[in-house]
């Protein structure tokens, strides 16, 4: 049938609403379809090529139309283009050999629970946008804070990762403090950390060199005795070029002799904690005045799921903030809950959803076992490597990083090798350094990598190498 002359044009329907799920079912179909087509003809970890050729790929298969055209394709066609462009030119986490950053491949449950967040769109910076989802957002944040901490009113903030949680960390040390406050972190520490002082206009950060990987206990204790003021030691759980752990008890001491505050950075490693086989490699945490851990690393969920946890709830004031349109005095006082101290941003979407959803579905012995398994995976790998006679281990893993080299091969040939399999879109490695050498690194964030995959990418590094 065709519109008559002057008849508006049906509106695209809405994703809410009791109509809601009866249009999104066939919109799901062409999107599920096309994520089965575009994986199929990526055909690897990644599309083939190198930058140019992708960029190539997506103008060709837009065309002219572009992604504004003056009349729409139709909810069917863009989603049809978009996503198979979008899978088939992926670096996808699923494939085993895409190994090369802290980019987990998310548990099909937290994107299916993602779905419904998306669709009935929650924000949670006010009750009336949330009702249910702030509920489930501080049921969600006070089991995992006592995951962590085993004080009465332990607490966590959701975030969009670890970035923003160690921005919020020196940001509420600074309200403790005041402006002379001096942030202490090791060469290992994530950038995001010296970035939040610049960001916050504190003094510069100091970095204290760490050529064993991690945070040398000797030279902590000589800079505190050398720095006056307040200050904020930051140590890693889990760094993000090699998975280390710093020595979190020696650190917690020296801090409580010069008292200074703590923060620990456990993006990476931080859910250990749920690991009755891991967890010891964490001992300590609770001595951290705030802990940042992200569940888009070793938590299988699709980006962004970061959290700040701090063991009391009171640490968290600082945040405190009032805006009429949203948590109007009033309203407080007539028993609204107030969320707009949980967050520096106004409208935030439900990533607490997700979280709770796969934790719920896995259970505790759930992601044990995913956490278990990963780091065998990863010690597998280590293993075979070790074992090679064409390769060079750099140290059993202590989380599911794996450093490794071609044992004859200098640095500018394994640079030139990472990107070459980048290019032939055939594996990704990240690359670090380490020793005043450059090591290929795999990040082995799948749990259904096997032995035969491991097995893969070795054969393939091998013929990559052997020239
Ligand atoms: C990944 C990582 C971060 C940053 O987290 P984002 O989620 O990428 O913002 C911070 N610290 C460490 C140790 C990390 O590994």
């Amino acid at each position: 049938m065709t519109a008559q002359p002057g008849t508006p044009p049906a509106l695209p329907p809405l994703a809410g609403g009791p109509g809601g799920p009866t249009a999104l079912r066939p919109l799901l179909d062409t999107v599920l379809d096309a994520l089965t087509t575009g994986a199929h003809d990526r055909h690897g970890p990644l599309p083939a090529g190198g930058p140019d050729a992708v960029t190539a790929r997506v103008h060709a298969v837009l065309g002219d139309a572009g992604v504004l055209p003056a009349h729409g394709t139709g909810a069917h066609e863009a989603l049809r283009t978009l996503v198979h462009t979008l899978a088939a030119g992926a670096a996808d986490p699923a494939d085993p050999l895409c190994a090369a950053h802290l980019h987990c491949p998310p548990l099909a449950v937290a994107t299916a629970a993602d779905l419904a967040a998306a669709a009935l769109n929650p924000s949670l910076d006010s009750w009336d946008q949330a009702p249910a989802a702030s509920t489930l957002e501080a049921l969600l944040t006070r089991t995992l804070a006592a995951e962590f901490y085993l004080t009465p009113h332990a607490d966590a903030l959701v975030t969009t990762g670890g970035t923003e949680a160690n921005q919020l960390a020196v940001l509420l040390a600074r309200e403790r403090h005041g402006p002379a406050l001096t942030v202490l972190h090791g060469a290992n520490a994530h950038h995001s950390l010296p970035r939040a002082a610049w960001l916050l206009g504190l003094p510069p950060a100091t970095e204290l060199p760490t050529p064993a990987g991690t945070l040398d206990p000797a030279r902590l204790a000589d800079a505190l005795a050398t720095t006056p003021g307040p200050t904020l030691v930051t140590a890693t759980a889990g760094t993000t070029d090699a998975g280390l752990i710093d020595p979190i008890h020696r650190i917690a001491d020296l801090c409580d002799r010069y008292g200074a505050d703590l923060h620990i950075d456990a993006a990476y490693g931080g859910l250990l904690a749920l690991s009755p086989r891991h967890r010891d490699k964490l001992a300590g945490l609770d001595r951290a005045h705030s802990i940042t851990v992200d569940l888009h690393k070793l938590g299988w969920q699709p980006v962004a799921a970061g959290l700040l946890a701090v063991p009391d709830t009171t640490l968290l004031t600082p945040l405190a903030h009032q805006a009429d349109y949203l948590n109007a005095t009033d309203d407080t006082e007539a028993g609204l809950p107030d969320l707009l101290g949980r967050s520096l941003r106004t409208t935030r979407r439900p990533d607490a959803f997700k979280i709770a959803t796969t934790l719920r579905a896995l259970g505790r012995d759930g992601i044990a076992a995913l956490i278990d398994r990963t780091i065998d995976t990863a010690r597998h790998l280590a293993r075979l490597l070790d074992a090679h006679p064409r390769f060079e281990l750099h140290a059993p893993p202590t989380l599911t990083t794996v450093l490794f080299r071609p044992t004859h091969a200098d640095d500018d040939h394994l640079a030139t090798l990472r990107r070459t399999l980048l290019h032939q879109g055939r594996a990704v490695l990240g690359r670090t350094h380490a020793d005043g050498r450059l090591w290929l690194k795999a990040t082995l964030l799948n749990p259904h990598t096997t032995a035969g995959d491991l097995d893969q990418l070795i054969s393939l590094l091998e013929g990559s190498t052997h020239r």
